[in-house]
């Protein structure tokens, strides 16, 4: 079936990023947007919008019953999910598919299985993907736990199974902590989740955060798309990702991708994917998936040339994958800065107006935002304002490239993350490539300090 209006079920530069696939594809797109956003750079440029209720996340853009009516008014046969909102909610998902629209997105059953960790892992474990030592599944009884915790050896960490976004995690470091700590983590987990089950995993002590892009068909076709390297994190947020990691060699990437790859091969998997592992002294070990695009996802189309959109929009008209493993080659380094309007230094939310912007350009420089000027950016959403990706031959070519691009990039009327991002592009370790999911916690401590 070929998809000839879209409905972008999202706000923000991701669903100007999906507009722009669309038009490219001769696809007409359909804006639904709260009040606040009335004025978005995606609504204007759309060929349709239609507001959808107030600013409140859960009056509009989670509200699955407006947004399905602005479907059916429309007459969209696709909906669009983006990251974040109602992208990994498996409901959402059968419901567009039972009105006969086509879900731009994994197999409902795909997203619910990947949106329950015990139930992930289990399904990861089970296709051969290499996973965390620990329990297998819920734990509940303390002797139980206490003997899951000695076999993968102390420090363990407890964490929630519908847990999300970082949060409903404790680490422990000594059996006589387990038992108050396995009673927080689920009373936590219960107010947080609304659901007490709790799993036990060992504490990898100074990983990196590397993960796989992949794509299947939906008929048992899947192919990976190598990795990203996320490591630089704050509050386990995602601040500057890049393609490839700097410790992968191309025999490890081979061989962890196409074990990724033939896992979702097996699985039937529709659509893009994101496969998350931490990794440490040359071991990857499975924390989750990711059933949707991801925010970081242009440093993956910069090295391979593919334009992922376009793969998700062509896997829902149900037409095969555009390219073959063998096809795919891995060309150049690429670098995404997270741009938010954030104090650089406190990262408290800094939104307003934009009095006056430039954006960067010139050779192998993207800049996803869906910012101009006169702008004013609400204050209801995430404070991700946008993201500059640069590309170069090698890593240092893409770090002089990024460093040029930040000195020309003015974002004025609020706070913004550039100054952060100036100051990590110049440090010897980020320059080295070395760095771990702990490491720019501990140099904004050091910043703090000095
Ligand atoms: P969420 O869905 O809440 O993001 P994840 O399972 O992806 O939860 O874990 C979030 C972060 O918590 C990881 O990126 C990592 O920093 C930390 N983490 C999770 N599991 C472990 C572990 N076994 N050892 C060390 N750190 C971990």
């Amino acid at each position: 079936m070929g998809i000839e209006k879209l409905l972008i079920a999202n706000r923000g530069e991701i669903a100007l990023r999906i507009h722009r696939a669309c038009h490219e594809m001769g696809i007409r797109t359909v804006a639904v947007h709260s009040t606040a956003d009335a004025d978005a750079m995606h609504v204007r440029l759309a060929d349709e919008a239609i507001c959808i209720g107030p600013p409140a996340a859960k009056d509009s853009y989670l509200n699955v019953a407006a947004i399905i009516s602005a479907a059916e008014i429309s007459g969209a046969d696709a909906i669009h999910p983006g990251y974040g909102f109602l992208s990994e909610n498996a409901k959402f998902a059968e419901i567009v598919e039972a009105h006969g629209i086509a879900f731009v997105g994994p197999k409902p059953e795909h997203i619910r299985t990947m949106g329950d960790k015990i139930e992930a892992k289990r399904t990861a474990g089970a296709l051969g993907l290499p996973l965390v030592p620990g329990s297998d599944g819920a734990v509940s009884d303390l002797e139980e736990a206490k003997a899951i915790a000695e076999t993968a050896g102390y420090p363990v960490i407890i964490k929630a199974a519908s847990g999300g976004g970082g949060r409903g995690m404790k680490v422990c470091t000594s059996p006589d902590q387990l038992e108050t700590l396995m009673q927080q983590a689920g009373s936590e987990a219960k107010a947080a989740f609304g659901d007490a089950t709790v799993y036990i995993e060992k504490y990898l002590g100074n990983p990196r955060h590397i993960e796989i892009q992949v794509f299947g068909d939906g008929n048992g076709n899947a192919i990976h798309l190598g990795e990203r390297d996320c490591s630089l994190q704050r509050r386990h947020q995602k601040v500057l990702e890049e393609a490839p990691s700097p410790v992968l060699s191309s025999a490890e990437r081979e061989r962890i991708g196409s074990t990724c790859a033939k896992a979702m091969a097996d699985m039937g998997y529709r659509g893009a994917g994101t496969i998350e592992f931490l990794w440490e002294n040359g071991e990857f070990y499975f924390i989750e998936m990711n059933t949707r695009l991801q925010v970081e996802h242009p440093v993956t189309e910069m090295i391979t040339g593919l334009d992922l959109v376009r793969e998700q929009i062509r896997v829902a008209e149900g037409k095969p994958l555009s390219v073959r493993q063998e096809d795919i080659r891995f060309t150049g380094h690429a670098i995404e800065c997270r741009i938010n309007a954030e104090d650089p230094k406190t990262f408290a939310p800094s939104p307003g107006t934009v009095t006056s912007y430039h954006v960067p350009g010139g050779m192998h420089v993207r800049v996803d935002s869906g910012l101009y000027q006169g702008y004013k950016v609400p204050p209801y959403y995430d404070s991700m304002i946008g993201k500059l990706i640069v590309y170069g031959r090698t890593r240092e070519g893409a770090i002089m490239r990024l460093r040029r691009a930040l000195e020309e990039y003015v974002i004025e009327g609020m706070k913004t993350t550039i100054p952060l991002h100036q100051a990590l592009l110049t440090d010897p370790d980020f320059l080295n490539g070395d760095y771990t999911i702990k490491w720019l916690e501990e140099w904004l401590a050091r910043e703090d300090a000095a």
